[in-house]
């Protein structure tokens, strides 16, 4: 489903965001699911046969930048990962959710997403 682009301007943005042009579909993305405040795409590079990044709507820097007015937002993220992953069929092989934040953890995008990945086995503790 796609939602209007009415709605979508409404959303806070940041116009020099690359995660924002592709929720605004100013920069092509493979959509792998959408609803009113969460776009989610297939990475570009992935690193496991299953690799989907989950981003807000709104534009936010990093994990640092939530605050408890997010706290509904940051659940559905999670939420849509748990669904994404069921029909990617690695609910019960595994799967990993990762935020990155800040560049000492590979945040390279900033406009926190979600890292869904599975299909392969993980290793631990991650790199
Ligand atoms: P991070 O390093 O945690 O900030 O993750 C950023 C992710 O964005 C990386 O996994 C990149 O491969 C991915 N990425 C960068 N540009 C694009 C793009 N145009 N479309 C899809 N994924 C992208």
């Amino acid at each position: 489903m796609d939602f209007p682009s009415s709605e979508v301007a409404a959303v806070a943005h940041d116009p020099n965001c690359l995660f924002c042009k592709i929720i605004r579909r100013e920069i092509a993305s493979k959509k792998a699911y959408e609803d009113d405040a969460v776009y989610a795409f297939h990475d570009i590079a992935p690193q496991a046969p299953t690799h989907i990044l989950l981003v807000p709507k709104e534009h936010i820097a990093t994990l640092n930048d939530l605050d408890e007015a997010h706290e509904a937002l940051v659940g559905k993220m999670l939420l849509a990962a748990g669904r994404l992953a069921a029909e990617a069929g690695i609910s019960r092989s595994g799967y990993r959710c990762v935020f990155n934040c800040m560049s000492g953890a590979g945040q390279s995008v900033y406009h926190i997403h979600l890292h869904l990945l599975g299909g392969r086995p993980m290793g631990w503790p991650p790199g």
